[in-house]
C-alpha cells in the first residue's frame, strides 16, 4: 500500500446518548491503548448501569418517531450515513488501524465493507413484507413483521466498526432504536461514527452508544427488561452468560455469533498453490483474530510435505510492524496485552508441555507492541489443546495427514464449534459431500473467507445461532404477528 495515512490525533471520547456526547454519570474513564506501541491513545468515558438506563430511556422515547417514519426515510438516513463515512474514509481507516493494530490494508477492507453493507441494508428498509395466505371466503390470513423496539447490540474488538455495523444497520432499517456497546478495547471508530450520525440528522435517541466493560455496561444491557432483543458477537463464554441473563430476566430473543475452530481440508487433487494461499490467509488474516479463521489444517497424506513447503515459503512475504512506521506492513500486533498473553500461553504450552513441532514463528516480535510472528505447528494430534481450543491469534495448527474421506469428515467435525469450513479440491463431487456432511454455517471452497452482504453468516453448534447479513440478518430484528381477519358479508 503506497498511500500515506496520517496517524490520528483527535478522538471522540464521550458516550453518545440521545444525540449528545456526554460523560458517564459516575465520571469514570477507560484507557485506550495503541497495541503497536503499548502507549495510551486516550481515555474514554465509561458507561455504567445508570448510563445504560439513560440510553434505553432515549431509545424508548425515539422509537415511536423512528418506527413510524415512512420506510423510505430510514433508507435515506442510512444512505446519508454511508456517504458521510465514505467522505471520511481515510480518517476511519487510520483510526481503526491505530486502535485495533490491524494493518492499514485490513482496515481499508473493513471500512469499505461497512460502507457497502450500510447501503445494502438501506435498501431493505422498504422491503420488509408479511405474507398473505389463501383462506375461506370473507376471511383474510396474513402475517406482519414489526420491529422489537429497543434492541441491545454488543460487539467485539476484532473488526470493531464492521461487527457493530453488521448489527445496527439491519436493526435501524427494520425500525428499531439501538443501544450499542462496542468493545471497551476498540471503541474509537464507533464513537467517531456517532458524530456522523448527528451530521446525517438521525432523530436523537435512535442511535445510542455506551462503551463500557462487559461485566458492567454489557451486563446492564443483557439484564434490562426494557430490551427484548440482543444481538451479540463475541466469545462462546460470554455468549453463555447472555443466554443465562435472558432466561433470568424477560426471555429476550438472542442472536449469538460466537467463536470458531474451522477446518481447512486439502484434497490430493488440489491446486497446491491455491491450497497454500487458502491455508495461509485463512489463518493469518487479521493476525488470526477472525472468528471464521481456518485454524485446523487437514492435508491429504499424498500432498502433505509439498503443501507444508509452500506454506513455509509464505514467511518471506510477511512484513511485520506498526502500519504508521513500517510501509506495507501486512502483519500487525494482537489487539491487547490480554490477547497477546493468551496466545503466547498457547504457544508455550504447545512447545513446552506438548512438545509439538513448531516450523515457523512461535515467538513475539520486537521490543514494543503485542506482535507475535506467524506461527505454524505441524503433525498435531486431534486431542491437543491447540487443536481443540480457539486460540484467536496467528497460529496455524496442521493436523496429522489424512487418508480417507470418511476419516477427514469425522475429524473435521470433531469440534464443539461450527462456524465455517474450507475445502480445496477440483472435484465437484468432493465439494458436494463436504458441504453436506461437515457441520458449519459458512463454506469457502477453493478460496479464503469472504463476507458478501447478501449471504447470511452464523454458526452451527457452539458457534451460536441466528444470522448476520442477508435477508435473514434483517429479519432477526423483526418479530412476526399472524392475523386471522373475518370480514363482514359484502353488500348485495
Ligand atoms: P468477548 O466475548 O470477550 O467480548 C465481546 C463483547 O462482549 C465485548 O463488547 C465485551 O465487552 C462484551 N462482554 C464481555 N463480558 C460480557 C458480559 N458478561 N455480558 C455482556 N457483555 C459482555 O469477545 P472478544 O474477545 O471481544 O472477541 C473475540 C471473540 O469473538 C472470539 O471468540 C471470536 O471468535 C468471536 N467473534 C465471533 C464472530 C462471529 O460472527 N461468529 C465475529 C467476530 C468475533
Amino acid at each position: 500500500m503506497s498511500k500515506v495515512y496520517q496517524k490520528p490525533t483527535k478522538f471522540q471520547t464521550k458516550l453518545f446518548i440521545n444525540g449528545k456526547f456526554v460523560d458517564g454519570v459516575l465520571k469514570k474513564t477507560i484507557p485506550v491503548i495503541n497495541p503497536a506501541s503499548e502507549e495510551l491513545i486516550c481515555e474514554i468515558a465509561e458507561a455504567t448501569e445508570q448510563d445504560v438506563e439513560l440510553a434505553i430511556d432515549a431509545a424508548e422515547a425515539a422509537f415511536p418517531i423512528w418506527s413510524k417514519l415512512p420506510q423510505r426515510d430510514r433508507t435515506e438516513y442510512l444512505l446519508k450515513l454511508a456517504s458521510l463515512l465514505e467522505a471520511n474514509k481515510e480518517e476511519f481507516i487510520a483510526l481503526e488501524s491505530l486502535n485495533n493494530g490491524k494493518p492499514l490494508e485490513g482496515a481499508t477492507f473493513d471500512i469499505n465493507d461497512v460502507i457497502g453493507h450500510l447501503r445494502y441494508y438501506a435498501g431493505w428498509a422498504d422491503k420488509i413484507t408479511g405474507k398473505s395466505f389463501s383462506s375461506l371466503d370473507q376471511q383474510i390470513f396474513y402475517t406482519r413483521r414489526e420491529p422489537y423496539g429497543v434492541v441491545g447490540l454488543i460487539s467485539p474488538w476484532n473488526f470493531p466498526l464492521m461487527m457493530a455495523e453488521w448489527k445496527y444497520a439491519p436493526a435501524l432499517a427494520a425500525g428499531n432504536c439501538i443501544v450499542l456497546k462496542p468493545s471497551e478495547v476498540t471503541p474509537l471508530t464507533v464513537l467517531r461514527l456517532c458524530e456522523l450520525v448527528n451530521e446525517a440528522g438521525f432523530p436523537p435517541g435512535v442511535f445510542n452508544v455506551v462503551p463500557g466493560y462487559g461485566h458492567v455496561a454489557g451486563v446492564a444491557i443483557t439484564h434490562s427488561k426494557r430490551i427484548s432483543k440482543i444481538s451479540f458477537t463475541g466469545s462462546s463464554l460470554v455468549g453463555r452468560k447472555i443466554l443465562e441473563a435472558s432466561s433470568k430476566t424477560n426471555i429476550k430473543k438472542v442472536v449469538l455469533e460466537l467463536g470458531g475452530k474451522s477446518p481447512v481440508v486439502v484434497f490430493p487433487d488440489a491446486d497446491l498453490d491455491k491450497a497454500a494461499e487458502v491455508a495461509w490467509y485463512g489463518c493469518m488474516f487479521n493476525m488470526g483474530q477472525s472468528c471464521d479463521a481456518g485454524t485446523r489444517l487437514f492435508v491429504h497424506e499424498d500432498v502433505y510435505d509439498k503443501l507444508l513447503q509452500k506454506l513455509k515459503d509464505y514467511e518471506q512475504n510477511v512484513v511485520i510492524g506498526d502500519s504508521f512506521e513500517v510501509q506495507n506492513s501486512n502483519h500487525g500486533p494482537l489487539v491487547s496485552k490480554l490477547q497477546f498473553d493468551r496466545v503466547m500461553n498457547y504457544i508455550t504450552h504447545a512447545k513446552e508441555v506438548e512438545k509439538l513441532e513448531c516450523v515457523m514463528g512461535g515467538e513475539k516480535w520486537g521490543n514494543k507492541g503485542y506482535f507475535i510472528k506467524p506461527t505454524i505447528f505441524v503433525n498435531v494430534d486431534e486431542n491437543s489443546k491447540l487443536a481443540r481450543e480457539e486460540i484467536f491469534g496467528p497460529v496455524l495448527v496442521v493436523l496429522k495427514p489424512w487418508k480417507t474421506f470418511d476419516e477427514v469428515i469425522k475429524r473435521a467435525n470433531d469440534t464443539s464449534y461450527g462456524l465455517a469450513a474450507y475445502a480445496v479440491t477440483q472435484n465437484a463431487g468432493n465439494v458436494e459431500r463436504f458441504v453436506r456432511e461437515v457441520k458449519a454455517g459458512s463454506f469457502y471452497i477453493n478460496q479464503g473467507a469472504l463476507s458478501a452482504h447478501q449471504m447470511p453468516f452464523g454458526g452451527y453448534k457452539e458457534s451460536g445461532f441466528g444470522k448476520d447479513n442477508g435477508e435473514e440478518g434483517l429479519l432477526e430484528y423483526t418479530q412476526l404477528k399472524s392475523v386471522y381477519y373475518s370480514l363482514p358479508n359484502p353488500m348485495v
